[in-house]
């Protein structure tokens, strides 16, 4: 299905988490969007903001210390910074999926796994006790875990890492929601089942047309699993657009050092790591955040803040460059 308006437009995002040290303003300002259908990665390094982002959306972050203080996350026509409790609730079972990093602290060790991939559909489908079976059945099979109906019978421990993260992306898909957010699903699988999942992932969500947002620090996963990025920095989005064109022509130059620091098959030419520390989010430099770290730094850099500005074709960076 398409629509004229994204299934989730965030806008102007600003979480912060009070901590003895100080205010650590994770997340000043940000905005994207996801079409229906669309598939929307958000990348950075740890302490980025990106995960906060993602939490944000969810309004899953953590009172009392952490506190989305302005911004808009309009879902499906609703801004969800608005809802009840209750009703947010509904959103993140039905219309919502999400898929963590850790799997095993996900799931409930004391239930069976039929138990929790079957609580959405009871709750938010109303579907009786033999479709809610026949469906899970069909569910464990598409995401490969078999016999499908004597693995429903499990216990989460009795299965592998990458099992139970097929485990979760069968309960994010269960009530077949408008988008699933991942945020670093595959990191702690090793690299065959990491591949598995991620193929899992991109057929899953080609058949039912789900949208997707994928928060991640690998460049080569978006690559792989999106249509568009945004490539976010000290709790900012600073370069956004295609995949293709940011890949092969990034602008901001965090996101080319990005590049430069992952290893091509093939090529002679050194890795470079990108100089310098993430900022302490506590206290943040003035003008561009990247200006410590950048090679390009001018004068101004260290006293103006770049927008994120329209390069042309949607491609857009904020970077006094340009
Ligand atoms: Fe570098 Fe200046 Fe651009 Fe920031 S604004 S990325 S410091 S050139």
């Amino acid at each position: 299905m398409s629509d004229e308006k994204p299934v989730l437009d965030v806008k102007d995002l600003v979480t912060h988490f009070q901590t003895p040290e100080g205010t650590v303003q994770a997340v000043r300002g940000v905005s994207f969007d996801v079409g229906y259908g669309d598939s929307v990665g958000i990348i950075g390094e740890s302490g980025s903001g990106k995960t906060i982002t993602a939490l944000s959306v969810l309004r899953l972050v953590p009172p009392p210390y952490g506190k989305t203080l302005a911004g808009q996350v309009n879902f499906k026509g609703e801004d969800l910074l608005k809802v009840t409790d209750k009703h947010m609730r509904e959103i993140r079972g039905r219309d919502i999926g999400m898929i963590f990093q850790d799997p095993t602290s996900s799931l409930n060790p004391v239930l069976a796994l039929n138990t929790q991939l079957g609580e959405g559909m009871r709750e938010h489908m109303h579907h009786s006790s033999q479709e809610v079976g026949r469906r899970m059945v069909n569910l464990f099979d598409k995401v490969g875990i078999k016999p499908a109906s004597e693995r429903l019978h499990n216990f989460p421990h009795q299965l592998s890492g990458g099992m139970k993260q097929r485990v979760m992306i069968a309960i994010s898909i269960a009530c077949e929601p408008a988008l699933v957010i991942a945020d670093e699903p595959t990191t702690n699988l090793d690299v065959t089942i990491q591949a598995q999942i991620l193929r899992l992932m991109k057929g899953l969500k080609d058949e039912f047309n789900t949208s997707l947002l994928y928060i991640t620090h690998n460049l080569g996963i978006v690559a792989q699993m999106c249509k568009r990025v945004n490539v976010m920095y000290a709790g900012k989005v600073v370069e956004s657009g295609d995949v293709r064109t940011v890949l092969k022509n990034p602008k901001h130059p965090y996101t080319m050092g990005l590049l430069k620091s992952i290893p091509k098959l093939g090529s002679k030419e050194p890795l470079v790591s990108i100089p310098g520390m993430p900022p302490n989010m506590i206290a943040i430099p003035s003008g561009c955040p990247f200006n410590p770290r950048c090679p390009y730094v001018m004068e101004r850099c260290r006293t103006d803040v770049p927008e994120l500005r329209d390069v042309g074709d949607g491609h857009a960076v904020s970077c006094w460059l340009y």
